[in-house]
């Protein structure tokens, strides 16, 4: 994977994010404050903005970079530059945790114009990490979490017995999108919904539904490349 990848990545992230957009905010309106839709395309819309240039010519009708057209900035300068965007562009809690989490993948990527597999595993797992860390959340407290914990643990898992990217990304986004299905039952222990107590049991976490079309973002992208 090269930089055209995660700058494809971003870009389905936006696109997946706008399409869910009023289904985010049905969540968040249910155990929050219905503004998590709106965040998280506030924030997308912005890296696609900031994006462009260093993309495709203003004169390119193509809306997606092909595979060959890559950014000068090598993968990790591209998923940390997106996370300081999100960090400056969304209120609210999710945009600091998800913010967070593409630094600290970035970080991870480092300098090398190519990722492996195993790299973005690494790099996934050090975006989880960041987050747990940053918001103190474990699986079971209704959260992003629940999405993204599951999602790490199946990629690396995966990676680990050789599964080739487009069926790991597959199975970590099935485990993402089961991890946000559990939430609903859940009572949320951390962030906004957790202040209505036993009243946020019975909804999906807004959070961990967008974390989990994050996920399947990177795997509809390793489908296609
Ligand atoms: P806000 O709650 O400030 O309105 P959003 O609506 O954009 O922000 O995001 C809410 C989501 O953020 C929640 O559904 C949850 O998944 C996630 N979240 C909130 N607090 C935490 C936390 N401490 N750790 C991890 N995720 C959290
Ligand atoms: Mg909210």
């Amino acid at each position: 994977m090269d930089a055209a990848f995660f700058t494809a990545w971003l870009a389905e992230c936006a696109a997946v994010v706008a399409a869910h957009r009023d289904r985010l905010t049905e969540l968040d309106a249910a155990i929050g404050d219905a503004d998590h839709g709106a965040n998280l395309t506030r924030g997308f819309t912005a890296i696609q903005e900031a994006a462009v240039p260093a993309r495709a010519p203003a004169d390119d009708p193509t809306p997606t970079p092909a595979p060959t057209s890559g950014s000068p900035l090598p993968p990790g300068k591209v998923v940390s530059a997106a996370g300081s965007l999100l960090i400056r562009k969304v209120g609210g809690a999710s945009g600091p945790l998800y913010g967070t989490a593409l630094r600290s993948m970035g970080q991870a990527l480092g300098d090398a114009p190519q990722v492996s597999p195993a790299d973005l595993a690494t790099a996934l797992e050090a975006g989880v990490v960041a987050v747990e860390r940053l918001g103190k959340a474990a699986v079971g407290d209704k959260t992003m979490i629940d999405a993204l914990r599951p999602a790490a643990a199946a990629l690396a898992l995966a990676v680990q017995d050789g599964v080739k990217l487009e069926e790991a990304l597959d199975r970590a986004a099935a485990a993402a999108e089961a991890g946000a299905r559990a939430t609903a039952p859940l009572r949320a222990r951390k962030g906004r919904a957790s202040y209505l107590g036993e009243r946020s049991e019975g909804h999906e976490d807004p959070g961990a539904a967008s974390a989990a079309l994050l996920v399947r973002a990177l795997h509809t992208v390793a489908a296609r490349w």
